[in-house]
């Protein structure tokens, strides 16, 4: 028997048709003896039905009833049948072959199926089994039709990108999986090797160093579906592999970085969507970004725009902001609009929020309402009479308003107004459903200096090209609804330069040389100007589809505890394995025989 149809496929313009169809029983119900079953595959559900009163002269109708019986749920079938229509009222005008139905004259049992551990319906969420043992069973639960859909999303995805790429002229490479650390600030996967006992290769955390050695060998054009490994705590939506749509170009400008971006995802956008996307997408500086939205990557799909008041409170009797202005800190307002928030949020509201911004890192905030044209909280009187005008003026205060105070150090404090902000974005839906915004994020430091450790780090990696001195960096971020979908920019060309930006990161000669040593050397042999970006195929394709998280766009995602419950890894290695890797003498070799005794004793 072969399949004739899938599915999905048959209409009424198929009635009367002799047909073979092979897929899982989904769900069966029998009615005084005629069995109809839900026979499903990726492409679709077909009704068929056993009735042994209506089979073609000549059928062994006991034979036939046998096999049936044997057709579980989600076992794999086979059956051949004539298309009939429906009993007229029965058709299913959600079902694309609601129309029609397959009489079964001959069956045949594929494979048997366990009793699956969840019903694999097009179930709401509330009704989906946790999701470790949707994990667990990944390969029933990619049964499910919201699974299929997105696998075959993401697939439709990456063709278009590569569709793209390649009419542009970016040659698909290949790198290494097996390679030497390149950081992108989180932990290595290392691989030990067997044959060099005692070294590890380390899992890419990134194409990044490969792909511009590729610029330096002339490739010109490249692009890859890269795997990267990154050993970060689990944090949500994180994967400890992901997939990058990672690119790199030469003897080009940031901008025709960007423009290609744009233009690459225009196009996947008219193939999955058959609409125009808008491009260019707006561009916003990390400045502009920070301090007017609280974030690097704002959505910009509300509003709740912060505005700066630290001028505005240089002199003032209010003791907390006269001494954070006093220290250099920041101090910014956000107006809830009477006809927006002001009524909806009420005093016990405003106390939670209190709370709210505890726990979002600020030192507290402050409130005030509108009233007959003044400001007026418990606060109010230790503001001097330019301070209310200058929180009215910069506020553009009006009758009804709530206005939120905000102040501290600028890092903190610009994040933690940017965590209110989505919050209250999302408690008084002003969130806009089912729309996307695409936005770049430009003019970025080149460095970072984390305010409690002191430490220097790059904004985004060292290979970034430097200008202004240092100060900042050809680098920017795409941004979709307020996530960060990628980043790319342009890289340092000359070694001379790598070598300064890594002594800048604290970086001896020593551990330059042992561990970029072999990428300097290559940008010494001619590396054309080039950069590029990456963007997470697997967040982009969450956001699309609205999921939740990215393990749902992932065939075979880890948990949350970077486990994979499918085959239980990870998992211990043979004595023997060990061995052969040398690695139980390099763990002997480590084991302090003093504390050991002692513990004996
Ligand atoms: N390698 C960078 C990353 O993984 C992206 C890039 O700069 O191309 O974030």
């Amino acid at each position: 028997m072969r399949r004739t149809h899938t599915c999905g496929d048959l209409r009424s313009s198929d009635l009367g048709k002799e047909v073979c169809l092979q897929g899982w029983v989904r769900f069966s119900r029998d009615h005084g003896g005629v069995a109809f079953i839900d026979l499903a595959d990726r492409y679709g559900i077909t009704q068929v039905v056993f009735d042994p009163e209506d089979l073609p002269a000549g059928t062994d109708a006991q034979a036939l009833a046998n096999v049936m019986k044997t057709f579980t749920r989600e076992s794999a079938v086979s059956v051949n049948g004539i298309v009939r229509k429906r009993v007229d009222g029965t058709e299913d005008a959600r079902n694309k072959t609601g129309e029609v139905e397959v009489l079964i004259t001959s069956a045949e049992l594929l494979s048997r199926s366990e009793v699956p551990p969840f019903e694999i319906g097009d179930q709401k969420e509330g009704v989906l089994p946790s999701e470790d043992v949707r994990l667990e069973y990944r390969y029933l639960d990619l049964r499910r039709t919201e699974m299929i859909r997105a696998i075959e999303f993401r697939s439709k995805f990456i063709h278009l990108a590569r569709q793209y790429l390649e009419s542009q002229g970016f040659l698909e490479i290949e790198t290494p999986m097996l390679a030497k650390s390149t950081p992108e600030g989180a932990r290595d996967y290392v691989v030990p090797s067997r044959v060099h006992p005692g070294t590890f290769y380390a899992l890419p955390q990134s194409p990044q160093l490969y792909k511009q050695m590729l610029m330096v060998a002339g490739m010109d054009r490249y692009y890859q579906v890269a795997r990267c490994f990154r050993d970060e705590d689990s944090r949500k939506d994180r994967q400890p592999e992901f997939t990058q749509l990672d690119i790199e170009m030469s003897f080009i400008e940031e901008k025709d970085i960007q423009d290609n971006m744009e233009r690459m995802l225009a196009y996947i956008w008219k193939g999955l969507y058959g609409e125009e996307l808008q491009i260019p997408f707006p561009r916003i500086s990390y400045m502009e970004a920070m301090e007017r939205y609280g974030s690097d990557k704002p959505d910009l799909r509300y509003g709740l725009p912060l505005e700066k008041l630290t001028e505005v409170f240089r002199e003032t009797n209010y003791g907390i902001m006269k001494k954070i202005v006093a220290e250099g800190g920041i101090i910014v307002g956000m107006n809830l609009k009477k006809d927006i928030a002001g009524d909806k949020i009420g005093r016990n509201d405003v106390d939670r929020y209190i709370a709210l911004a505890k726990k979002f890192g600020l030192g507290g905030l402050t409130w005030m309402r509108v009233v007959n044209g003044e400001l007026d909280s418990n606060i109010v009187k230790y503001f001097t009479d330019d301070n209310k005008k200058g929180i009215k003026e910069t506020m553009k205060a009006e009758e009804g308003d709530l206005i939120f105070l905000m102040a501290g150090p600028w890092k903190r404090t610009l994040e933690g107004a940017g965590l209110m902000r989505r919050q209250l974005a999302a408690d008084l839906g002003l969130v806009p459903e089912g729309t996307f915004q695409f936005h770049w994020l430009v003019d970025c430091p080149m460095f970072e200096v984390d305010p409690v450790s002191g430490k220097k780090d790059a904004f985004h990696h060292p290979f970034v090209l430097p200008y202004d001195n240092f100060r900042k960096g050809a680098c920017f971020d795409i941004l979709l609804n307020g996530n960060e979908l990628g980043s790319g920019s342009m890289r340092i060309n000359r070694p001379e330069m790598q070598v300064e930006v890594l002594h800048q990161l604290g970086l001896s000669d020593e551990r330059i040389e042992e561990n970029f040593g072999w990428f300097i050397k290559a940008l010494g042999y001619g590396a054309p100007p080039h950069g590029g970006i990456a963007i997470g195929v697997d967040r982009v394709i969450a956001i699309l589809l609205g999921k939740e998280t990215i393990r749902d766009t992932i065939a075979f995602p880890k948990n949350k505890k970077a486990e994979s419950l499918i085959d239980g890894s990870p998992d211990k290695i043979d004595d023997e394995k060990l061995e052969e890797l040398q690695l139980m003498s390099l763990a002997m070799d480590d084991v302090d025989f003093d504390i050991e005794e002692e513990d004996i004793e």
